[in-house]
């Protein structure tokens, strides 16, 4: 699985939970979001502006 935040709201994207609200079901990886996807929630942001999270722990 992999997370990818927005730098500037901190929304987050879970290819495990997907975004349903976005028209992507869970599971969606995020290699299938398009890269004119905008954040849903400032809208300013575009998917080649989200920073991947470390999921791992101890870091
Ligand atoms: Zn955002």
């Amino acid at each position: 699985m992999s997370v990818y935040r927005c730098p500037v709201c901190d929304y987050r994207y879970d290819d495990v939970k997907g975004a349903p609200r976005e028209g992507f079901p869970a599971g969606t990886p995020w290699s299938a979001i398009p890269d004119d996807w905008c954040c849903p929630d400032c809208g300013v942001r575009e998917k080649v502006d989200f920073e991947p999270v470390e999921s791992r722990q101890g870091r």
